[in-house]
């Protein structure tokens, strides 16, 4: 069954060019041409992690409605990228607009970057009239409510060009998000609220079948792994960790340390075998698991997969999404929970961690492999990575469901060194900053009545998430540096409104 990809190049973006056929043949050759050396561009620039794949000029209804139901019926293809060279009589659109599925990004550009003032005559008029082809565009677009992202300038502009990168980082993260299968190991955490949600409506809005899995079925998987599986992931463990002195080979705890590999060889043959791209688990349903998994379960999110603890699904969701629209790029994405604070004015600090499923993703360092006892669960001591994140720019993102919707929420934060070695927590962790300030974030976050779980990425910014919520239609709330307690309340207001009407009755 299939392994998750590490690679977003078998993913296409199709590049439309919209015109119509009464310029003739002479015109809509350049057209032609000169669209594909944008398309070409766009394909050859690093920015942008998928395929730029340069459809022919659309010129009717008819053709215009083809392409639009072939992206939507192609697997491979997350989205599409259109531009009016010349004028496309927008009317043209509407059939295709209408049936279209697939996330859309209009392009305003034009071939040249400078006019050439004194050669220009009505022939190259006639020919680059983006500026106001794309606007009869727009119009359409708007009018018929098409959910998409505008991008303007010259495709050797790099703001562009990261731009539409970012977009289509969005867009592969959808396409992960529509084909998603979630496994839960048991329900959610007893009595909690935030982690609770509907997850018909999760199908429905994003595509992803959350359905679960009697935690036994787990322990089968993971009392069959085979010796030798298991001796691969010790030698591994040994290579890439600092593994405490009493989990190593001979060390009095090793057999803990080899069940630990176990946990991860049995989940992701259950993963594998079942085509899932997150999971979740519950502390309170270990069944005839030995260990709440730690190590196997931040090892995993490491290599891809989405992860929520106490039955978090939502959040599983999210740290899925977040590394399929990280990949390729430096640092990670991890499950992860504000703890604790630093209340010393004027430098607070949020301390966030877990019980042990941070994933290793968020360091560059080398972690170290320990066992140490859990109070929680009332089962044997688990394994566990322990680290500090990276410091550098990262964003937290929560999604809480409101009964009527999903609601995300998304803090800008810059990750910190911890003010002090941190030798008696034995989690992998993050120390940040938030943004404006904390008394500001924190009372913004719980205006929103955002959750306590969020995704941590370091890879992705804010910038992916928008264009991710925009894509999916989801409310998104942004604590950044322009955030004010008043502005923000009243944008939380405002919203119940409008997401209301948006969905209609
Ligand atoms: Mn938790």
């Amino acid at each position: 069954m299939p392994k998750l990809s590490n690679t977003l190049d078998h993913y296409e973006v199709w590049f439309l060019t919209g015109s119509q056929n009464l310029y003739g043949e002479e015109t809509l050759r350049q057209v032609a041409e000169q669209s594909q050396e944008i398309a070409r561009a766009l394909d050859a620039s690093g920015d942008i992690p998928v395929k730029i794949v340069w459809r022919p000029v659309l010129k009717d209804s008819e053709s215009i409605r083809r392409a639009a139901l072939e992206a939507n019926a192609s697997d491979n293809v997350i989205g599409l990228i259109a531009w009016m060279h010349t004028f496309s009589p927008a009317k043209m659109w509407i059939a295709g607009l209408d049936a279209l599925t697939k996330p859309l990004l209009h392009l305003h550009t034009q071939a040249n970057v400078e006019l050439p003032w004194a050669d220009i005559d009505f022939d190259f008029m006639n020919l680059n009239q983006a500026a106001h082809g794309d606007r009869e565009f727009g119009y359409i677009q708007t009018r018929l409510g098409v959910s998409r992202k505008t991008v303007v300038g010259h495709v050797s502009n790099p703001a562009v060009t990261s731009s539409i990168g970012t977009w289509t980082r969005a867009a592969a993260g959808w396409a992960a998000s529509r084909s998603m299968k979630l496994a839960r190991f048991g329900d959610n955490m007893r009595y909690v609220a935030v982690t609770e949600g509907d997850k018909t409506e999760a199908e429905l809005r994003f595509g992803v079948q959350v359905n679960t899995w009697g935690v036994n079925e787990l322990a089968e998987a993971v009392h069959a792994a085979s010796a030798g599986n298991i001796d691969a992931l010790v030698v591994e463990y040994e290579d890439i960790y600092d593994v405490a002195p009493e989990l190593r080979k001979g060390g009095e705890r090793h057999e803990s340390l080899r069940y630990g590999a176990a946990i991860e060889v049995g989940l992701r043959s259950f993963l594998e075998e079942g085509g899932f791209g997150a999971f979740t688990t519950s502390f309170e349903d270990l069944g005839a698991l030995r260990q709440l998994p730690g190590l196997a379960v931040q090892r995993l999110m490491a290599q891809g997969y989405g992860f929520g603890a106490e039955g978090d699904w939502k959040t599983a969701i999210l740290v899925r999404i977040a590394n399929v629209m990280g990949t390729g790029l430096p640092g990670g994405a991890s499950l992860m929970e504000d703890y604790t604070y630093d209340l010393v004015p004027g430098n607070e600090l949020i301390l966030g961690a877990h019980m042990l499923e941070v994933s290793p993703s968020l360091t560059t360092a080398r972690p170290s492999l320990e066992i140490h006892p859990l109070g929680i669960g009332g089962k044997e001591d688990p394994v566990r990575l322990v680290f500090n994140a990276d410091p550098g720019p990262a964003v937290v993102v929560a999604m809480s469901d409101m009964r009527d919707r999903f609601r995300l929420v998304a803090n800008v934060v810059d990750v910190v060194e911890p003010t002090a070695a941190l030798p008696k927590l034995p989690v992998g962790r993050a120390v940040w900053r938030p943004q404006p300030d904390f008394a500001t974030s924190a009372a913004a976050w719980l205006t929103a009545g955002a959750a306590h779980h969020t995704v941590m990425s370091t890879a992705v910014g804010i910038d992916v998430f928008q264009d991710f919520a925009e894509i999916a239609r989801t409310e998104l709330l942004v604590i950044d540096k322009t955030t004010t307690q008043r502005e923000f309340a009243r944008e939380v207001r405002w919203n119940q409104a409008y997401y209301r009407l948006a969905q209609g009755l």
